[in-house]
């Protein structure tokens, strides 16, 4: 398969949500803040398997 096609830099081809890590919201598409208690929101990182071959 070629490589190349898809660019995982600036936005992978997966979606990605944000979680917040204080109360659990999920936002998506991923957001830099909670939209419910404000905080800077971590991003699951376990989506980097999705076109490896
Ligand atoms: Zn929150």
């Amino acid at each position: 398969m070629a490589e190349g096609l898809f660019t995982e830099s600036a936005e992978r081809p997966q979606l990605i949500g944000s979680a917040c890590g204080a109360c659990g919201l999920v936002d998506f598409p991923a957001a830099t803040h909670c939209l419910r208690c404000g905080p800077p929101t971590n991003r699951p990182s376990n989506s980097a398997t999705a076109g490896r071959s």
